[in-house]
This record gives structure tokens, sequence and C-alpha cells, in this order.
């Protein structure tokens, strides 16, 4: 049986978070590959679920290798980058606040669309492409252009291009660099998956709706707009929209990863066939139990 193949681009980093004084525990992490994460649990078997990045051919590069291939996910696509290694980064906490410091500027995933035609080899091998704002942010200003040209070629294909904002001002020089790369990506994709605080907090949208009729403006057929504890509102061009409100969730105890969480439950009952609003309740529920655990990537049970 050949399987589909679902493949996300992006960055995953090595997480170093405190667990005690002077200690901390090494983990991977990274919006795009938790994503995969979870859906490599929650995926039927007709599908496998592959990461394109970049990593070196270090130790720690390899360790990232197998913690991915460990969790079910092909890490075959990810380019070898010479001399580079992984990114980094660390959570401390103070006072039960955590904040976060990031090496990462000159990682690996940095060079991962340098090379046009290994972009364009690893992108004929999915079904569905997912990357993110941060996936954009990382490939380098100079690979950008073909970044997303093979994107569009892959398209063009009768590929699936989803993505999701994850719009991180820290990454670009300025909001309006970020807003402008921000609306090129929609443009090259089928299904967009913002926030709505982050498209409140940076375009004014005042409403979801009007979330969804800015990325519908530039080509996108399906927007879900994620809205933290509140009703998730998704349109599909042509239909009328729906509201999803989560369950609510009373003991959230740390919100990581709920939209990379969100995301994975979501395509793994949309690409399966099941309807919009189901595939949202999907993506909520599996949300849902992550934010009432520590950690990006959090063990389920059904
Ligand atoms: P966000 O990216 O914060 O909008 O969250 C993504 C998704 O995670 C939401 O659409 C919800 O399905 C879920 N989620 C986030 N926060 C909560 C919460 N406090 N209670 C229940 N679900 C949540």
């Amino acid at each position: 049986m050949t399987l589909k193949n679902f493949m996300a681009i992006g960055e995953a980093m090595i997480e170093m978070a405190v667990i005690g004084p002077d200690t901390y525990r090494r983990g991977f992490a990274g919006d795009t590959f938790n994503t995969l994460w979870y859906l490599a649990k929650v995926m039927p078997d007709n599908w496998k679920v592959s990461y394109f990045t970049g990593l070196g051919s270090d130790a720690a590069s390899s360790e990232m290798r197998a913690f991915g291939e460990d969790a079910n996910i092909d890490m075959t696509p990810a380019r070898e980058v010479e001399g580079k290694t992984v990114g980094l980064y660390m959570i401390h906490l103070d006072d039960g606040e955590r904040s976060f410091s990031y090496w990462r500027s000159d990682s690996a995933a940095r060079q991962m669309a340098a090379d046009p035609k290994a972009l364009r080899e690893a992108f004929a091998q999915a079904d569905v492409l997912f990357f993110s704002g941060i996936t954009f942010a990382v490939v380098l200003p100079e690979h950008r252009e073909t970044f997303l040209a093979e994107l569009a070629h892959a398209r063009r294909e009768g590929k699936t291009v989803v993505y999701d904002p994850n719009q991180r001002l820290r990454l670009w020089p300025s909001t309006a660099d970020m807003i402008e790369a921000n609306t090129r990506a929609a443009q090259v994709s089928d299904i967009v998956l913002p926030s709505f605080d982050e498209e409140h907090a940076y375009y004014g949208d005042e409403t979801p709706e009007a979330t969804i009729a800015r990325y519908q403006a530039e080509g996108v057929k399906t927007v879900i707009v994620k809205n933290g504890a509140g009703a998730v509102l998704a349109q599909t061009v042509g239909e009328d929209a729906i509201t999803v409100t989560p369950k609510i969730v009373t003991n959230v105890v740390d919100s990581t990863a709920a939209g990379d969480s969100f995301n994975a439950g979501f395509c793994a009952a949309f690409f399966n066939g099941k309807p919009l609003d189901e595939a949202i309740q999907a993506g909520a529920k599996l949300a849902g139990k992550v934010v009432q655990s520590h950690g990006a990537l959090v063990e389920i049970s059904e």
C-alpha cells in the first residue's frame, strides 16, 4: 500500500527546560515539529508524516533525527547542512513565569531552502505540505522567494498547502516586514489556521469574521480561526461559516503547543474526509488535553 505523505516544513530545536537548581532536561520541540509529533500519533495508518528541515552532521543533530524517528516521524527529507547544527532554546522559570532564551540565528534549519532542486524533489513526495510563519522567518531572506515559488509549484501540482501564521515579532526586523511575509505565505496556501489574538494585535481585526475575509481575499480557500478558550470560526469559500465552541477546560496548566496540537487533531480528521466542523472538534479536543499538562509534547490517552 502506498502511504499518503503529510510533510511539515520547519525547525525543531533542542529544548532545555529547568527542572532544578542548575539542572535542565533536554528535549526537542518547535511549532511544526510539535504538530507532526501529535500527528504521528493520531493520523490513520494509511498516512506517514515526514519532516523537511535542515540538520547538521553532529551528535546533537543525530539525536534530533533519532528522536523524530522514534516518534514515527520520517526524518529522511531533512537536509544535512555541513558545518551547522540545530538551534536551541532554554526555558527559565521565575516565580512561575516562563521566559525563553534562543540560540537559533545560525542554525542548520535556516539553510533548509538553499537548494531549489532539493525543495522540488522533497515537496513532490508529499500530498500535504504544512508550514508556519516561524518556518518562513527561519528560511534565510535570500531563499524566501524560491521557497514560496516551490510551494506555489507544489500547489499547482495538486498538493494541499496548509499554513499556520504563528507570527513571532522577535523573528522579524519590523511588524511591517512580518505582515508582508505573512500575506505572501498565505497567498500560496489552501488552508490557513491563524490565532485570533495575533490577527487582532497585528492587523487590528475586530472579529474572526474580519480575519477570514482578509485571508480569503488573498486566495485562501479555507480559514480556521483559533481563539484560545473561545469559539473557533471557520469558513470555506462558497460555504456558510461554522462556529465550534471548545469544551471548557478548567485546569489549564500550560498552553504551550495548544495551537500546534489543534493543527494536528484538525489535519488528521480533515485529511481523512471528516467535515470541517468535526475536524475542528477533533483539533479542539486534542488541544484541550494538551493544555492540561506541562510542556509542548504531552503523552495523550484516548
Ligand atoms: P490558541 O492558539 O491559543 O488560539 O489555541 C489553539 C486551540 O487550543 C484553541 O482553538 C482551543 O481549541 C485550544 N485551547 C487553547 N486554550 C484553551 C483553553 N484554555 N481551554 C480549552 N481549549 C483551549
